[in-house]
This record gives C-alpha cells, sequence and structure tokens, in this order.
C-alpha cells in the first residue's frame, strides 16, 4: 500500500509499492546500503512492485529533473544504489520466479537476491552462476558481469542472461531478447544499470547439485606462498567442474577454528567439484592432502551451503572498497608480491581472494555482451574492509598500492562492478575496449541520451548538458557521503 509521510503529488494514486521519505518509520532501513562507507538522503525510496511502478516513479523523477538511483540488492561498492535528494528506484519487492525445469530456463523478478534465486532453483536441481554471497541482489551482479563459484563450468552470470524485461528512460516497457531489441540485450550483459530498469531476468539453467563435494581448508598465513603456487600448478589442468579460490583472510572467531588460530593471519582454500561428490574427493585429493591445515571441512553438501560458504565474512553494513584485476599470468613473483602485500593490510576484515578462471569463461563468445573480460588463467578481488572509521585512509591507500603492486601481471581490466569511482572513466573505457565502448555510446544515445541513469559506471550519451549529470555523476574520491 501507498504510505507517505511527505506529499508527493502524482505518484500515490498509480504507485502500488510503497513511498518511504524522510519521517516515515522505515526511511532509515530502506535507504541503507550493504556499503556501510555511504550514508545517503533519498528524497524518496520508490519501493516497486511492478514494471507499471517503475514507470510511475520514473516520470515522477523526470516531471522535476530529480536524480535517480537505481536499487536491487544494495550491494554496490561505490554505493551507487542510493542518492543524496532524488529517488532511489527500489526493485527489491519483486521476488516472481517461474522455472521451466525442461528446457532449462527461468525468470526472476530483479528483487531476488542469490540466496532467494538458489532456494528457487535448487527445487529443481538447476542453477545459474551467481554471487559468491547470498544477500548479494540478483540484479546489480548480472548487470555489471557476475562472477561465481560455477562460472569455469558455465561462464559469467551475464553470459547466462537470455532475455529482460526493461522499463527504459522515456517510459516504455520492452522485452531484451535475442529477437527483441537484441542491442540492449548486449548492452544489459556487463554495462550495468545504464539503459533503463530491468524488472525481470530470464536466465539459462544447468544441473548442479543438489549435493556437491566442496568446502574450505583453512592454512596458516606462513604457508600461503606455498600453497598458491600448489594450488596454481593443480589448477593449469584441472578439469572445469573445480571451481573455488584462495583467499588471504584474518582466520574468524568462528568455533570451528582452533582457538589459538583464531584471529590469526590465515589462508583459505575454496573447493567446489560440480559431479558426482566421489569423484569431486578423488579429484581435490592433491589439494585437500596439501600441508597441515588448521582446518579441513570439505564434503558433500548441498550447493545452497556452499553458496552461503563465505557469507559470515561479508556482513551488512561494514565498509568497503574494492579492486579487481584480471591475471594474465601467475608466476611465482606474483604470488609473492601478493602474499607481502596482504601481511601490509591493518584491517583483519580486509581480504584477498585469487580465483581461477579458464574453462566456460575461455571458451564463451566475447561479441555476443558488452562485457570486456579477457582470457586469462586467473583473477584477484582485493576488499579493503573495515568497521573503525579511522582505518578507511589506510585501507583504501592499501587497496590502491595492493593494484600498484600486482600491475606486472595483471591486465588493468574490470567488471564495470569492480571499477571504483576515483578510478575515472579511462578504466571503464579500457575495460570495454574501444570497439564496445563505442557501441555503448550509441546504445546509450539511443535508450537514454539524457543520462537518466547516471548513477552507475557510467555510459556518457554523446551530448549530456543536464546540470543534474554534472553535479552528481562526476568521479567522486569514495570520501562524499562518507558516515
Ligand atoms: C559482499 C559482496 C559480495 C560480492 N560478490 C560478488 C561476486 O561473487 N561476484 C560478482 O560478480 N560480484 C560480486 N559483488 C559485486 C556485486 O555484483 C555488485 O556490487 C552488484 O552491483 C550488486 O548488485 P545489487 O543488486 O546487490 O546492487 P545494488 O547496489 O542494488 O545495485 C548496483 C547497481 O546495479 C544497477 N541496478 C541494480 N538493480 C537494477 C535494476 N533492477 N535495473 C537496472 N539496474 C539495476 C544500478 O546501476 C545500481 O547502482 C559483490 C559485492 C559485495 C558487496
Amino acid at each position: 500500500m501507498t504510505q507517505l509521510t511527505n506529499a508527493q503529488p502524482g505518484l500515490e494514486a498509480t504507485f502500488s509499492g510503497e513511498l518511504i521519505a524522510s519521517g516515515h518509520p522505515d526511511y532509515d532501513d530502506a535507504r541503507g546500503l550493504y556499503n556501510g562507507m555511504f550514508d545517503k538522503r533519498p528524497r524518496l525510496i520508490a519501493r516497486c512492485t511492478s514494471a507499471i511502478d517503475v514507470q510511475a516513479a520514473l516520470a515522477y523523477a523526470r516531471e522535476r529533473n530529480l536524480i535517480v538511483a537505481v536499487r536491487g540488492g544494495g550491494h554496490s561498492t561505490p554505493g551507487h544504489s542510493s542518492c543524496d535528494g532524488g529517488i532511489v528506484i527500489d526493485t527489491g519487492p519483486m521476488k516472481s520466479v517461474a522455472i521451466d525445469a525442461e528446457r532449462h530456463t527461468g525468470r526472476f523478478g530483479a528483487g531476488l537476491t542469490w540466496g532467494e534465486l538458489d532456494a528457487a532453483t535448487q527445487e529443481h536441481g538447476l542453477a545459474v552462476t551467481g554471487g559468491r554471497v547470498t544477500h548479494t541482489g540478483i540484479a546489480g551482479l548480472t548487470l555489471g558481469s557476475g562472477s561465481g563459484w560455477l562460472e569455469r563450468k558455465y561462464g559469467p552470470t551475464c553470459a547466462n542472461l537470455i532475455s529482460a524485461e526493461v522499463v527504459t528512460a522515456d517510459g516504455r516497457i520492452l522485452r531484451a531478447s535475442a529477437d527483441q531489441n537484441a542491442d540492449l540485450l548486449w548492452g544489459l550483459k556487463g554495462a550495468g544499470g545504464n539503459f533503463g530498469v530491468v524488472t525481470e531476468f530470464e536466465y539459462r539453467l544447468h544441473p548442479v547439485g543438489p549435493i556437491l563435494y566442496a568446502g574450505m581448508v583453512l592454512h596458516p598465513r606462513g604457508v600461503a606462498t606455498d600453497l598458491a603456487r600448489c594450488y596454481r600448478d593443480f589448477m593449469a589442468d584441472a578439469p572445469d567442474e573445480i571451481g573455488g579460490g584462495l583467499a588471504l583472510l584474518t582466520a574468524p572467531p568462528e568455533e570451528f577454528v582452533p582457538a589459538e588460530a583464531r584471529g590469526k593471519p590465515a589462508c583459505a582454500l575454496i573447493v567446489i567439484y560440480l559431479g558426482d561428490p566421489r569423484q569431486g574427493e578423488e579429484a581435490l585429493r592433491p589439494l585437500l592432502e596439501w600441508g597441515e591445515p588448521w582446518v579441513k571441512m570439505v564434503q558433500p553438501m548441498p550447493y545452497a551451503a556452499v553458496q552461503g560458504m563465505i557469507d559470515a565474512g561479508h556482513p551488512w553494513g561494514i565498509s568497503e572498497y574494492a579492486k579487481m584485476d584480471y591475471l594474465r599470468e601467475l608466476p611465482d613473483e606474483a604470488i609473492d608480491a601478493m602474499a607481502e602485500r596482504a601481511a601490509e593490510a591493518s584491517s583483519p576484515f580486509t581480504k584477498i581472494y585469487l580465483c581461477p578462471l579458464g574453462g566456460a569463461v575461455s571458451r564463451m563468445d566475447r561479441h555476443a555482451m558488452a562485457l570486456g573480460i579477457p582470457d586469462t588463467p586467473w583473477m584477484y578481488f582485493c576488499l579493503a574492509e573495515w568497521w573503525d572509521p579511522t582505518m578507511k585512509a589506510p585501507e583504501i591507500a592499501w587497496a590502491r598500492a595492493f593494484m600498484t603492486a600486482m600491475r606486472p601481471w595483471s591486465v588493468d581490466q574490470a567488471p564495470a562492478n569492480f571499477i571504483e569511482p576515483d578510478e575515472g572513466i579511462g578504466r571503464l573505457r579500457a575495460s570495454y575496449g574501444d570497439e564496445k565502448f563505442k557501441r555503448l555510446v550509441a546504445l546509450k544515445d539511443k535508450y537514454d541520451p539524457e543520462n537518466v541513469f547516471s548513477l552507475n559506471p557510467n555510459i556518457p550519451p554523446s551530448q549530456d548538458d543536464n546540470p543534474r549529470n554534472k553535479q552528481h555523476a562526476r568521479p567522486t574520491t569514495n570520501t562524499e557521503h562518507e558516515s
């Protein structure tokens, strides 16, 4: 039911979701983002239940020339999914699920999280590559690429996007598919929310689980470089069925960790085998028998549990600054540099994930999507995270230094979701490549020439004279809107 504390003339009549403005009892919850670094105060949060609601909210915003933020699961690292003084078009309430188990396809409301989507698809023993943290939204993750534990077998999420329902800047409701508005579908696969508000995603689904051989082995950090070498050599010939990664982190204060290890620098090997669990045990044996770990928790487990495996390390409200890049090779020097830099982080919540690529990611048709993704064997995610605000400046500086240290082996490309605003349009453009970037600008001119959707890794239209965007869409230094 529409509920307002401030008058929003014209919107109540046509809107069937909830409208939340300052003073509403849910205002603080509704405006909160995963990344606690941001504390933005929108004029209105429109919690949309349908494409019709999105149309109404967009029309309302355009009539008043309000800045527009679009929200799915609220996980945007640079805090793009909220704004000060503008409108948040929140697709969170859209949770529809329609699975065609025979055709291995499914249509999903844009407000689902990965935990919710996985729960629904697993009822049919199916899945699509999803985020590694269950409370991440399917919307932002898909639109910005979608890297997950299944990608070596099934490619990134956006490669599995068959169609989408989109409300464009001018309020049209379009289907983007191979047959209709195919250019739009191409752009949605990796160019974020630049062209409209997606209300529904249709994915190709794959047989996965429901039981997989998977888990985590926790070693002391002292062996990180040797373990990473072993992992690199093992993955060089590994079948596509093996997914996972190596994390450099702090051993959590959890019961499963021996008391003497808690709070100590550690490295965690995360392993997943897509297939018969008995074959998985055999295939992963060389990794699992390596060294003398503190903890070995690898066993047959439900895929849904695998997907929640690192949730505890990513609590809602923590502050985060991320760097990500692909590694064209992983020589010993790169491993050493990674371990040396990891040891210099000061926050116990900061972590680095080193993830193998190859497999389906190597083979996929790169022309079929906007995403610029090189064919490399490895990538890293450098996630500076902290609760203590005094750690903000040192952790951000540390993450930047980490990226610099890895430059000799990286390709200087990242999916849009992992490009921080302070990296500027140069890195965004380089990540798509000149040809795709030009095509994206042409798409922006076609679907959003006035840059209504500017709060994202923004593809600028050829002409954007709107002062609203000059004020809001400039690169920031990640110090704005600090909480
Ligand atoms: C803890 C954590 C774990 C992560 N793990 C992974 C991972 O494993 N793999 C990976 O690839 N990425 C991962 N990410 C990055 C993540 O994919 C992006 O932050 C993504 O944007 C989050 O999607 P969301 O819907 O939750 O975000 P939101 O903050 O809601 O949205 C982010 C942006 O997406 C766009 N958007 C959102 N909803 C819509 C919509 N309905 N229509 C049009 N545009 C929309 C908007 O531009 C918005 O600013 C992770 C991030 C975090 C914080």
